[in-house]
């Protein structure tokens, strides 16, 4: 079992309705943590996040909704939540295709989603972390925030943007806190290729060339970028949120880790 040394924390964690943000939620919640659940989906999808995370154990699993391409929506989220001891931003979207025909709402959206949500979200949540000593926000960005790829500018303008403001919070608040209060730290996980539906349509558009064969889709996927040539699961990103939040993480602050099978190495 899970040592549980985040009970009485309170996390939330965006998008954690389906892929790399439940696994966080169900992660944080399996050691203790009071989890917000948040994100889009059905009825059904939100009863079985909050259910997933209170199987895991949190202390609570609760939903907020929030659009976080709307900064009004963000606030209202942000206050119904209150004060955190644990932000994850975790939601986002890609679209794909070359810069000359991405629609510029394409833009706009991933650019409001991916990367304003996250300075909306720590603009409320880092003020009250001073006085506590105690704080982590972990941004969920991408190898794709350390590199590039063709047909993904604003998601690669987004994420690139995520670690450079990452860095910005991880100086202002970098003196707060000490080392048995575990400080104030503000970091970014970049992962190369998840199996989560975000990348799904990428897979299938290989697997079509291969005549619908899923496995040769992802083999050709991860062979052009991922030296590992296997994805990570949901879970394996979620145990690096969980190290990230122990008071021993104190002094690692302001970095983007690379969960990449070797990516950004070549
Ligand atoms: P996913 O599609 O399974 O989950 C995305 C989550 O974001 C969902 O809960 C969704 O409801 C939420 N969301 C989307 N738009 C929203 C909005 N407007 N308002 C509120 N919530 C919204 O995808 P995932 O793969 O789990 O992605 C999670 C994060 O990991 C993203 O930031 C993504 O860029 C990043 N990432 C994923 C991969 C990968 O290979 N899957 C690789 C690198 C980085």
């Amino acid at each position: 079992m899970t040592e549980r040394f985040l009970t009485g924390r309170t996390a939330l964690v965006t998008g954690s309705t389906s892929g790399i943000g439940l696994a966080i939620a169900a992660t944080l919640g399996a050691a203790g943590a009071r989890v917000i659940v948040h994100g889009l989906g059905s009825t059904e999808e939100i009863s079985h996040a909050e259910q997933t995370v209170r199987d895991a154990g949190a202390a609570s699993a609760h939903f907020l909704p929030g659009d976080l391409a709307d900064h009004v929506a963000i606030e209202h989220l942000m206050q119904q939540a209150g004060p955190l001891d644990i932000l994850v931003n975790n939601a986002g979207i890609q679209h794909t295709a070359p810069i000359a025909e991405m629609p510029p709402a394409q833009w706009d959206r991933i650019l409001a989603i991916n990367l304003s949500a996250v300075f909306h979200s720590m603009r409320w949540a880092l003020p009250n972390r001073a006085a506590r000593g105690f704080g982590r926000v972990i941004n969920v960005a991408s190898v794709h925030g350390l590199v590039a790829s063709v047909q993904k500018a604003p998601y690669v303008a987004a994420k690139h943007g995520v670690i450079g403001l990452s860095k910005v919070a991880a100086l202002e608040y970098a003196a707060h806190g000490d080392r048995s209060s575990g400080g104030i730290t503000i970091n970014c996980i970049c992962p190369g290729f998840v199996e989560t539906a975000l990348i799904e349509p990428q897979i299938q558009s290989r697997a079509a060339h291969h005549g619908g064969d899923r496995d040769a889709g992802i083999r050709d996927l991860l062979g052009e970028k991922q030296p590992s040539l296997r994805m990570a699961l949901p879970d394996d990103i979620a145990a690096l949120a969980l190290w990230l939040c122990r008071r021993e993480a104190h002094n690692l602050n302001g970095a983007a880790i690379p969960v990449d099978g070797g990516w950004t190495a070549a």
